[in-house]
């Protein structure tokens, strides 16, 4: 696709969110978050390299991940399958890796398994039972981070910290699932001094869980607005929206009827 064909089929509301020039704007703003993930590290010391970045392309439009693929990313991080579905379809030439990261319907289960190859909301045995049964027929495997609600009030989805040993214990009746690690989503705020607490939990039951279960190590956590301190707290993955690909025109409720309160 030319520039002029891909500036053309911009609509009014791709202008606002991404400029007359989506492209540029898209990769000073993919710049600008692997230096600021870099800068991050150097205060922990810990290596870049170590922090893997997943960008998070919900409402984006598929022509614009079509730029993140050519500036080399792979991984593309949806929250709600259907949307996830339509863009695999639009964009079935590029080998993209689709990881989902919102809360998934048993009912829903059979679309994520015929083509995803990650999957970071794993909150419950039942959901647990259904994946790996679909994965069965379809015989494939999934990565998996069991995800942990990590701020009690604010995120109503994840499992609670205290059953998580638990389940972690009966995960191997589900070969089909790679669990890989932890996804929480921090408390909504501003104020960092009540986010870090979510993300400590999250690295002390990995602590505590990861001699027995040396592969469940990696910690998926922080978003745009708390990456940096998720790396201070040790994230392995970090799962970046709208610091990449510009404000979201759906608010967050949408995603967690919560974030609204
Ligand atoms: C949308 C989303 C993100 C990214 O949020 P941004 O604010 O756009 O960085 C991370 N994790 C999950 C589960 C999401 O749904």
């Amino acid at each position: 696709m030319t520039e002029l064909e891909t500036v053309q089929s911009l609509s009014d509301d791709d202008l606002d969110r991404f400029g007359s020039d989506p492209r540029s704007t898209f990769e000073a703003n993919l710049a600008s978050v692997h230096r600021r993930i870099a800068h991050a590290c150097q205060r922990a010391g810990r290596r870049p390299e170590s922090v893997r970045l997943l960008p998070i392309t919900k409402t984006v439009p598929a022509h614009i991940l079509r730029f993140a693929f050519e500036a080399g990313i792979r991984d593309f991080g949806e929250n709600k399958i259907q949307e996830a579905q339509g863009k695999r379809e639009a964009l079935h030439d590029l080998s993209i890796r689709w990881s989902i990261v919102g809360h998934l319907q048993t009912n829903k289960v059979k679309y994520l398994t015929r083509f995803a190859t990650e999957f970071q909301a794993l909150d419950s045995t039942k959901l647990a039972h259904e994946l790996n049964k679909r994965l069965e027929r379809e015989e494939r495997d999934l990565d998996v981070f069991i995800q942990v609600n990590t701020s009690q009030e604010a995120s109503k989805f994840g499992l609670d910290p205290r059953d998580v040993g638990a389940f972690i214990e009966n995960l191997h009746q589900y070969p089909r699932l790679n669990p890989k690690g932890f996804m929480t989503l921090a408390l909504f705020s501003s104020d960092m001094t009540k986010v870090r607490p979510c993300f400590r939990l999250l690295r002390e039951l990995r602590d505590r869980t990861v001699r027995a279960h040396p592969h469940i190590g990696q910690l998926s956590m922080g978003m745009s607005g708390d990456f940096e301190a998720a790396i201070e707290e040790g994230a392995d993955v970090v799962r970046v929206g709208q610091a990449i690909f510009g404000k979201r025109p759906t608010p967050d409720s949408f995603y967690w009827p919560e974030a609204a309160v």
